[in-house]
């Protein structure tokens, strides 16, 4: 028989149980005691599910209270000195304070978990020595077979890939550092090998990427003590995310089973296998149903895949498996009742991957009627979708195909633009302005929910966000702003507004996935032709620049955002459909600029995320995402002026493609990138319109006038003061009332004592 495997199951519950409980022990409102009851509960619940759905290897320890990876860097004693732990069972006071900061403390970074939109806590090590703290994994396993009789997998993330992620020590302490986690993973794997284990999943995504000599060198160290040490365990070594980068040093280490993605990785992983073979006393993982992807499998190609497979590993060596930990997919489709019948039955979110995993490793092992039966339900619902009118729109098609072709160029270049610009629009010296959202109060949001459940009309609605536009448009006049925005309040989410105004998207009810810790994103479906239906800010912008004689910045989120925020069809190219955004979005743009608004902010904070993990992919990845943000702005008059903003990311390397998208100005926060930023301008004249965030919104506290007197020095040091605008990092929508109008008043106090001194 093939055996069925899944390598993580989302943790956060149907319902969402997981933050409920987290939340409520964070705000007081549970003990202790409740929060491991609650958490107990979802976990055997996740296994139980595996169990019946007859998942053969069922991971354990892939659960968590916040995050996989802070879970090992405690477990591993690797606390920093500022969280007071002092030995001993590590109190939860102490793992959350890692997390979330304390008092006394601030949080350990966050990164986003290579290219998903999952974020880890960075492992920080200090002069601290790691002891094992707690045997997680073995505890998990006895939990999974006492409660529910499973002989689960436990799941660990690799010494490599802990290493690699891992920051506070110098690149040639690695070695020392290895050195001291390896007796580590020792001790948790002989305890797991004596009691029992058969399989334990070591989760090396870092091998995916390229890595030098030294790193290959470790690695095999790290897997050559672990054959020493436990024989008898059979350690799985997990690669997802891509192909493996190393295929033939990865296949020579002493392990008993080598996990490949053959969805995200398929071609590579496939070519490797085909070309070098696959060792004959090693299990192959297959990862063909995807763990990140929310559409339903296509059982037939599945099926044959396996089979190719199967030429080159027997089947007793064979583990069907899902790509990756299903955490990044929403939990089960089954409450989806809203969604049209011929797209939920596309859909498979984690619980019907599971079936789909069982289904494959039967069929594998002969065909039946009820696998035959299942293969010809998959191929009837991807075709009606396939063959749907929403999928086969053939004037946005050609639209895009259009946009593809074009160079999609402004008429004239930005040097030429730029005086007809400074002309047309007489701004002073280091213009003032904002990111376009402002504090969304509790009445704001009460006043949605009330139109949203439909106890408001529109109209009542419509005045209302009116209201608020007067109340900001007359504050930004006062605090002395000198290019305004209308504040967003009609928008929940930047990508969500305009997802439900295009056609094309779908929103589940319940499709939500982690982000970080206890906040969960449930993000758009992009499953059809994505179209223009109609003006989405034209109403809210024209009001606001009807109250005023300054000029009001539109405010639109870009298409490679969008796309990236989205769970995405797969039938046709991202970058097909990046142009299809495009093309609505340009729309949208012209009917601004025919309303009488001249500045248009096209929002691009989510570029850097739908970065390639090969390096090789990334140039065209930039090039497709550059053309699509060009193309939605190209079409404007020389006179309109054309802002973008970014934030969230690391910038050292997206200098040059920002450029290239050819907006007039650019909005950069600079908070999470410190001097960075700035230094990467100072062998790199920047020959457009840029403003440097000078306060960091993230945080409720008012910067004074001299600390953004500091950071407009710097930042003029390295940029043209011609072409420097001052704003804040980010939207200000999460902030308080009093602390955005001090701040904005600051900031504007500020530039003024920096235009004196120019
Ligand atoms: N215009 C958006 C806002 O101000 C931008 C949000 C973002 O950058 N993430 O909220
Ligand atoms: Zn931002």
């Amino acid at each position: 028989m093939v055996k069925s495997s899944v390598l993580g199951y989302p943790r956060i519950g149907a319902d969402r149980e997981w933050k409920k409980a987290l939340e409520a022990y964070w705000g007081g409102k549970i003990t202790e005691a409740e929060l491991h009851a609650a958490l107990r509960d979802i976990r055997q619940a996740n296994w139980r599910k595996q169990q019946e759905a007859g998942i053969d290897l069922i991971p354990v320890n892939d659960f968590s209270y916040y995050d996989q990876v802070l879970d090992t860097a405690v477990m591993f004693g690797l606390i920093p000195k500022r969280f007071g732990y002092a030995g001993g069972v590590v109190p939860l006071s102490v793992y959350y304070g890692m997390a979330r900061g304390t008092d006394g403390a601030t949080a350990c970074e966050m990164t986003k978990w290579f290219n998903t939109n999952y974020h880890y806590i960075v492992p920080e090590f200090e002069d601290t020595v790691p002891t094992l703290t707690d045997n997680k994994p073995l505890a998990a396993y006895r939990e999974a077979k006492e409660a529910l009789g499973i002989e689960g997998k436990p799941v660990l993330l690799g010494p490599l890939t802990f290493l690699k992620l891992s920051k506070g020590y110098r690149p040639e302490e690695a070695d020392s550092w290895l050195n001291r986690l390896l007796p580590l993973y020792v001790q948790v794997l002989r305890e797991l090998e004596r009691e029992g284990v058969q399989w334990v999943q070591l989760d090396e995504p870092i091998l995916t990427g390229v890595l030098d000599e030294a790193d290959l060198r470790r690695l095999r160290g790290a897997y050559e003590t672990f054959a020493a040490a436990v024989p008898g365990l059979n350690i799985m070594l997990q690669t997802y995310f891509e192909s493996a980068e190393h295929y033939g040093r990865l296949i020579a280490l002493p392990v008993r089973g080598i996990g490949l993605d053959f969805v995200h990785g398929r071609e590579g992983n496939l070519q490797a296998v085909r070309e070098q073979g696959f060792p004959q006393d090693k299990t192959l993982g297959a990862g063909v149903i995807d763990g990140r992807g929310i559409w339903r499998a296509a059982l037939g190609e599945k099926l044959a895949l396996l089979e190719e497979l199967s030429a080159c590993v027997p089947q007793d060596r064979l583990i069907v498996q899902t790509s990756c930990s299903l955490l990044h997919v929403p939990v089960t489709t089954s409450r989806e009742t809203g969604l049209a019948p011929i797209l939920k039955d596309a859909l498979a979110f984690a619980d019907e991957k599971l079936a789909e995993v069982v289904q494959l490793a039967n069929g594998l092992g002969g065909r039946s009627e009820p696998f035959e039966a299942a293969l010809a339900e998959s191929g009837r619902a991807i075709e009606a979708l396939r063959t749907s009118d929403d999928r086969n729109r053939s004037d946005v098609q050609q639209a895009a195909g259009r946009i593809a072709a074009e160079p999609a160029e402004r008429s004239l270049p930005f040097r030429a633009r730029r005086p007809l610009q400074q002309l047309h629009w007489q701004l002073p010296v280091l213009p003032t302005t904002t990111i376009g959202s402002f504090p969304q109060s509790a009445e704001v949001r009460k006043a949605r929910q009330s139109w949203r459940k439909g106890e408001w009309s529109q109209a009542n609605y419509e005045s209302f966000v009116d209201g608020q536009i007067d109340i900001w448009i007359k504050l930004q006049e006062e605090i002395g702003l000198d290019v305004l925005v209308h504040g967003e309040f009609e928008r929940t989410d930047m990508v969500e507004f305009f997802g439900e105004k295009l056609a094309g998207f779908a929103f589940t009810a319940n499709g939500w996935v982690q982000s970080y810790g206890s906040r969960c994103v449930k993000p758009p479906v992009i499953y059809g032709d994505v179209a223009f239906q109609g003006p989405m800010t034209v109403r809210e912008t024209r009001y606001a620049q009807s109250k005023t004689a300054l000029p009001v910045k539109g405010m639109l989120t870009g298409p490679i955002t969008i796309l990236n925020w989205s769970f995405v069809r797969e039938d046709v190219a991202r970058e097909h459909i990046a142009y299809q955004l495009a093309y609505a979005l340009r729309q949208e743009v012209e009917a601004l600029e025919k309303a009488g608004i001249g500045m248009i902010q096209v929002d691009e904070p989510a570029v850097r995320e739908g970065l390639p993990l090969k390096l090789s992919e990334q140039a065209a990845y930039l090039a497709w995402a550059v053309k699509a943000f060009r193309a939605t702005t190209c079409t404007v008059k020389d006179t309109t002026q054309i802002h973008t903003h970014m934030c969230y990311c690391e910038f050292h390397d997206m200098i040059a493609p920002i450029e290239e998208m050819d907006a007039d100005v650019i909005s950069i926060e600079t908070s999470r990138s410190h001097g960075e930023l700035i230094a990467s301008f100072e062998h790199h004249t920047y020959p457009l319109g840029i403003g440097l965030g000078v306060y960091d919104i993230h945080s409720p506290r008012v910067p004074s006038v001299d600390e953004m007197t500091a950071m407009i020095d710097r930042a003029l040091r390295v940029l043209d003061p011609s072409l420097f605008w001052i704003n804040p990092d980010c939207g200000l929508k999460t902030r308080g009332l009093p602390e955005t109008e001090a701040s904005l008043r600051h900031m504007v106090e500020a530039t003024k004592q920096a235009r004196a001194k120019l």
